[in-house]
């Protein structure tokens, strides 16, 4: 087929759809109450850039992201640059379109296999003809100039507040919609979930008269300024979204716009109130760098699932290399994509696999893509989750994440950032094998914990009141908590309280100002405690960095402070106050709830320094708080991370192998197995009556008294999942 009668084939299958184009959207007006998305599980994304049309591919693209069994496919539609000929005004078409229509032709593409097309759209950047007949469009610097794009200085940033958000979107979703049978559409690069900006365009000086002048530039919840500015700018991320979702579901209900998210853990826009307007939350959580552990995916699963309750996540992992620096256009480490996009459907999220150029020279990502992606189709219904299975609650501290330890100016005396104190209790937990699920601070209701046997406190500095009242309340019903450091000690924007907000169920009072950061200093054993288990031959543990001094009536004294002294020269070394009774943790028992309170930020002291002692001391205190056997153990060498979920099928233990020298640098790039895990599973009111590892595609020998489901996996390779139906 020559080009020529390629295009007009395209255009008509546009114009006129398929046979089974007409079928697939009548069955969808038959499924009216749960929108397509809803039970997506395999997303693609071939991200191409404005020279592509020149020699993209399109049924070829079909094809692949066909072979891959996707059910959605992202297509770039326009924003930036518009792939077909747009009449928008001022949007830019791109300069090597010429007769083709590339969007339409990849939506035709998709849609013929019988995938779900999503316009992949942009909204940061304009160019330059754009800025001088709308000025209002973009963002300003203090001087009024406005704010190119670092690498590619001839697109200008749009500001959020203009009407190029309200109205110009708005008119090229309405094209796109009126042209093509898409599905949804999607912004790269917006909101986000990172700090705020701050720009100074008309429309924004406007709003800094209206909440009483300019707030300040960098993240500070101490300033009135931007506690104001913070919530208007939510407003406005909640009010276009809206729009835009409304915008997509004018032509079909079906439709739905999301809009990108992630970050991880580090989280500054408010994630609970974007829950409240997204159908479906995207993570745009593509790869690491640096130092950062390989699980950060995973937690990244966990933070949404903490705010969506169920509803769709999707997570993109980018199968370029995407470290520091980055190259857009040579393949991850096959080892570490594979890992990335396990991750994903571990925890929850449905994976979304991506790659930048439509004629791409460096093809070794394809294999990769379609090994994971047709296993996963092939064991479709073990992917199907109802509800996690964890009795462990982990508090997303939101608003500390967001405000506390920043900005860094304020604190001379940095405590770390604001993730350490979670990426600590987590490590621990790694490390023991708990399996617990991510709380979100606005979701501390009974309805919510009522499943777990305790609530585990990474220094939630920040709580509002009526957060420290349905901590308190779920306590006061049985549940245990492990808290540490300066859990509750400010509000919700960082007001200091004269103690404790939750000092009654602590059993403990703030005493004094935190000292710190010291090392140096000990945790002498005063008493016997099932959390001192397995530390034999020693009288003293190492003490946290930072400490809050406190006083507690009301506990005895398990492990006291030995306050820190020199640790060099070596002949300075010796305490100078061996022997306190200021407690360095309080234990207590009320009712049915046990409470473990750590005065130093022992989580982050764990994270940062990598002591063993401070994780099997948080490891002993969780399981001595749980009480009683887990749902779930699994019991085996190596460090892994485990999932359990309730599913259409039955249950599916999902185990992640990170027992790896590349798992806080460097791209994984190779498994190493590790061997038997010993697995007990709780299956609560269900006969089993058939275990199977699904990667290996081995049946496994088990054994069923009362509840409790036994059997042996043999080994984990990079990832298994083991399905109990
Ligand atoms: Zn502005």
């Amino acid at each position: 087929m020559d080009r020529r009668s390629f295009l007009l084939l395209t255009a008509a299958s546009v114009a006129a759809p398929s046979a089974r184009l007409v079928s697939a959207i009548t069955a969808d007006r038959d499924e009216a109450s749960s929108p397509w998305y809803t039970s997506m599980r395999r997303c693609g994304q071939i991200n191409y850039n404005e020279r592509d049309p020149l020699t993209i591919d399109a049924e070829a693209w079909g094809d692949y992201w066909a072979s891959l069994k996707v059910n959605a496919v992202m297509l770039n539609g326009g924003g930036i640059v518009a792939f077909y000929p747009t009449q928008v005004p001022y949007h830019h078409r791109s300069q090597f379109l010429g007769t083709r229509d590339l969007f339409g032709e990849m939506v035709a593409a998709v849609k013929r296999r019988g995938m779900r097309a999503v316009a992949r759209m942009d909204c940061n950047w304009g160019y330059e003809d754009a800025l001088k007949a709308h000025p209002e469009w973009f963002e300003r610097n203090a001087d009024g100039s406005p704010r190119p794009h670092a690498e590619s200085p001839w697109l200008f940033s749009t500001c959020m507040f203009s009407t190029y958000f309200s109205e110009q979107m708005p008119a090229i979703y309405r094209e796109i919609n009126q042209h093509y049978p898409v599905d949804g559409f999607f912004t790269n690069g917006w909101p986000s979930t990172g700090a705020l900006r701050v720009c100074h365009c008309e429309n924004c000086r406007r709003l800094f008269d209206k909440l009483g002048g300019k707030p300040p530039e960098e993240t500070d919840s101490s300033n009135p300024l931007y506690r104001k500015y913070y919530q208007a700018y939510m407003d406005r991320v909640l009010e276009i979204w809206r729009l835009w979702d409304k915008v997509a579901r004018e032509k079909n209900p079906q439709s739905v716009y999301v809009g990108n998210l992630g970050g991880g853990l580090d989280t500054v826009k408010d994630l609970k109130e974007i829950s409240e307007a997204a159908a479906w939350f995207n993570a745009d959580h593509q790869g690491r760098g640096g130092e950062t552990p390989i699980w950060v995916c995973a937690q990244q699963g966990r933070v949404a699932n903490s705010v969506m309750g169920g509803r769709p996540i999707t997570n993109v992992a980018g199968a370029y290399s995407n470290s520091q620096p980055t190259w857009r256009h040579v393949s991850k480490a096959p080892a570490e994509l594979t890992l990335w996009l396990a991750q994903s459907t571990a925890s929850g999220m449905v994976p979304w696999f991506h790659w930048l150029g439509g004629s791409p020279e460096d093809t070794r990502w394809r294999d990769v893509g379609r090994s994971f992606f047709t296993w996963l189709a092939a064991n479709e219904s073990h992917f199907r989750n109802r509800r996690s299975v964890a009795d462990l609650a982990v508090l997303y501290p939101q608003r500390t994440v967001a405000f506390y330890s920043r900005p860094e100016a304020r604190r001379p005396k940095v405590r770390g950032g604001p993730i350490d104190y979670l990426q600590g209790l987590y490590y621990a937990l790694l490390e023991g094998r708990f399996l617990f699920d991510f709380v979100h601070e606005a979701h501390l209701g009974r309805a919510t914990l009522e499943k777990y046997r305790a609530l585990l406190i990474p220094n939630a500095a920040y709580l509002s009141d009526s957060h420290c009242e349905a901590i308190r309340n779920y306590v006061k019903g049985g549940g245990s908590l492990l808290a540490t450091f300066e859990t509750s000690r400010y509000d919700e924007w960082g007001n200091p309280r004269p103690d404790f907000q939750l000092a009654d169920v602590f059993g403990a009072h703030v005493a004094g100002e935190v000292i710190g950061p010291l090392g140096n200093s000990y945790a002498r054993i005063e008493a016997q405690h099932p959390i001192l288990d397995g530390f034999h031959g020693t009288a003293v543990l190492p003490e946290a960095e930072n400490r809050l001094p406190i006083r507690s009536d009301s506990a005895p004294l398990v492990l006291s402070v030995v306050p820190g002294y020199p640790a060099f020269p070596p002949e300075m070394v010796y305490p100078r106050t061996p022997r306190t009774t200021e407690p360095a943790v309080v234990f207590r028992e009320v009712g049915n709830s046990r409470i473990a309170y750590f005065a130093g930020d022992v989580d982050r002291t764990c994270w940062r320094s990598g002591n063993v002692d401070l994780s099997q001391l948080l490891q002993n205190a969780v399981r001595w708080a749980r009480g009683r056997d887990s749902l779930v153990a699994v019991e085996g060498a190596g460090l892994i991370e485990t999932f359990a979920w309730e599913t259409e099928a039955g249950y599916a233990l999902h185990l992640l192998n990170y027992t790896n020298p590349n798992m806080t640098h460097g791209a994984i790039r190779h498994a190493y197995a590790v061997g038997p895990q010993r697995v007990r599973f709780q299956a609560v009111g269900r006969v089993i009556k058939n275990v199977r590892a699904l990667r290996s595609g081995t049946t496994l020998r088990f054994e069923h008294h009362a509840d409790t489901v036994s059997f042996e996996v043999p080994g984990i390779e990079d990832y298994e999942v083991v399905a109990l139906t």
